[in-house]
């Protein structure tokens, strides 16, 4: 897909900061984003699942299914998703299996994370969440500007999609907002703050767009840059409770963490060693984890929770040994998976500077040197 137009992108930035009416929205609810929150803006757009749905049904339809080199897990779907039999009429079996087939012979064998043509189409999607067209046939302002074979095969595959899929996923992403939003409300400026203030930079000033899908990629969540976006599963079993608030940080540092990364190449240059892979993508799930989790552990004589979600409370004192939170990465066995050095440097060194007790440039120097 060619790379938007100057004059596309001028029209969008002025139908997003103009009052102008926005689409009509062909869905039940009213509007596809729910809010207002601090910090992060949460979407539940339909063509973006579609597109993602569309894609997870051609992973699995090419076999066997290419390993993700980049990804922390090597499982390409979501974990523990419930694979729905749809009962399609022909013409709709037609429309969704054409639709599959030209994803599985476009873009399965490309990664969401990596392709900059995937990348621009799911921004692009995401950009004309209100839109029940992509060619601008009754509305012009819904001219997605995509190839025409591709707004063909999404408009064919939609109302296939909004018949007997895209319900479940439109509630599922709204459950996982809903339950995400209170502990976004209660301690998002917090964390963006701190986190912000840990990476030596800056918050971004804009809310981060963050899409919820039934599916993302093979990792359960993505986060790709300029523009910053995340796209997070609601259906994958990692993403679910209390985690969530995790998950969304997480792929946020994704586009705050820099300064880290560049920091390990300027130690690793001045020692001549070579660049650790993933240090840093270790460093930010340590750091997210170990921020998050006196948020999210329970007081301890607080009765056991029959809901998955636990009441955060900033005000309470630091976690015992009972705290109950464990950090996306030790729950899902990240270090065991050729991570556990790492997890020895960061405990050693980088610990000490979220205590306060080293410097960022101290902290990062005695990492590399103890490689
Ligand atoms: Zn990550």
């Amino acid at each position: 897909m060619p790379p938007r137009s100057p004059a596309r992108f001028v029209f969008l930035l002025l139908t997003f900061f103009s009052p102008a009416p926005v689409p009509t929205v062909a869905q039940t609810q009213s509007s596809s984003t729910y809010g207002p929150l601090p910090v992060f803006e949460l979407h539940s757009g339909f063509w973006i699942n579609l597109h993602h749905t569309l894609y997870h049904e051609a992973r699995q339809h090419i076999a066997p299914a290419p390993p993700d080199k980049n990804s922390k897990t090597s499982e390409p779907a979501p974990k523990n998703t419930p694979e729905v039999k749809l009962t399609l009429t022909a013409a709709e079996q037609k429309a969704w299996g054409d639709a599959v087939a030209y994803y599985a012979a476009n873009y399965a064998g490309k990664d969401l994370l990596f392709s900059t043509e995937l990348i621009q189409l799911k921004d692009q999607l995401g950009d004309f969440e209100d839109c029940d067209e992509l060619s601008g046939r009754k509305r012009k302002f819904c001219d997605a500007g995509l190839p025409a074979q591709l707004t063909q095969v999404l408009e064919t595959a939609a109302p296939v999609y909004r018949a007997h899929l895209w319900p479940e996923h439109d509630r599922a992403n709204r459950r996982w907002i809903q339950r995400v939003a209170p502990l976004v409300r209660d301690q998002g400026v917090g964390l963006s703050e701190r986190l912000a203030d840990i990476y030596q930079t800056r918050w971004p000033r804009a809310k981060i767009r963050v899409e919820i899908a039934g599916y993302a990629n093979g990792d359960g969540a993505y986060t790709t840059v300029d523009p910053l976006r995340v796209t997070i599963s609601s259906l994958d079993a990692r993403n679910q409770g209390a985690e969530a608030l995790e998950v969304l940080f997480h792929e946020a540092s994704h586009g705050i963490a820099e300064p880290v990364q560049s920091a390990i190449v300027r130690e690793c240059r001045q020692r001549d060693k070579a660049i650790p892979r993933d240090l840093w993508h270790a460093l930010i799930f340590y750091t997210t984890g170990e921020v998050i989790r006196p948020l999210l552990t329970p007081a301890e004589n607080a009765p056991p929770d029959t809901e998955d979600a636990v009441k955060p409370n900033i005000n309470r004192p630091p976690p015992s040994r009972k705290e109950t939170y464990t950090p996306y990465a030790i729950r899902e066995g990240l270090y065991e998976r050729g991570w556990k050095d790492y997890l020895q440097l960061l405990t050693r060194f980088w610990q000490p500077y979220l205590d306060n007790k080293s410097t960022f440039d101290d902290a990062v120097a005695r990492m590399v040197s103890a490689l």
